[in-house]
């Protein structure tokens, strides 16, 4: 008996630990740390952004091919989200206003709209170093009446280039991956603290980009 109940105290202290989709920025700092292929630092040694022309790009992208991918990589918290979102969710458009209600019938909207939306306009409002916009019209039955399965999409542009990439079914850990990307990381850490080497990710980078390797 005494058993169980330390038990039970380990599994309630597990979940107790466990945020649900925590600190969506917590390791995507400019920090110079030894995992930056590229500290991005000012003269004067204050932090200044840096804007990427396509061809720091490329080399940028190449470099992270190249680099060994880091071994000592943490394996994060113990737990999963259990959380499950609500049976509707009212989108309110920010370019008109209107509100649209998705309801449990579209379960997969309800969930991309919970999981994603608050950290897609959080994040893309961190990237600095390339021109970066989220689309969110096809959410919005007003603007986008016409759509059945709304997505979110990302417009990106490389300073210096006229062309603009547009890539739709984007998840806020597309953003996640190209902060870690532009700030030099040669790691990726996920919403539960778990990292995996960032080389893992080139080819989705390279569509977020619209640059390719080869
Ligand atoms: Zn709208």
């Amino acid at each position: 008996m005494k058993k169980l109940i330390s038990l039970a105290v380990i599994i309630s202290s597990i979940f107790v630990g466990c945020k649900s989709k925590p600190a969506k920025d917590a390791k995507v700092g400019n920090e110079n740390g030894n995992d930056s292929i590229q500290p991005v630092t000012g003269n004067s040694g204050v932090e200044t952004i840096k804007r990427y022309s396509k061809t720091e790009i490329k080399k940028m992208l190449t470099k992270l091919a190249e680099t060994p991918a880091p071994t000592d990589l943490s394996f994060g918290a113990m737990c999963y989200d259990m959380a499950m979102p609500p049976p509707t969710v009212e989108y309110v458009c920010p370019v008109c206003g209107e509100k649209t209600l998705y309801n449990e019938d579209q379960f997969f909207v309800v969930n991309n709209i919970q999981n994603n939306l608050d950290g897609l306009r959080h994040l893309s409002g961190k990237i600095e170093q390339i021109n970066l916009k989220i689309d969110e019209s096809q959410f919005c039955k007003t603007c986008s009446p016409n759509v059945e399965t709304p997505a979110f999409c990302l417009l990106t542009n490389i300073p210096g280039t006229k062309d603009t990439t547009k890539i739709c079914n984007v998840s806020d850990e597309d953003l996640v991956i190209l902060l870690e990307f532009l700030n030099g990381k040669l790691k990726h850490t996920d919403f539960y603290e778990r990292e995996t080497p960032l080389k893992e990710r080139i080819e989705r980078l390279e569509q977020l980009l619209g640059v390719e390797l080869n």
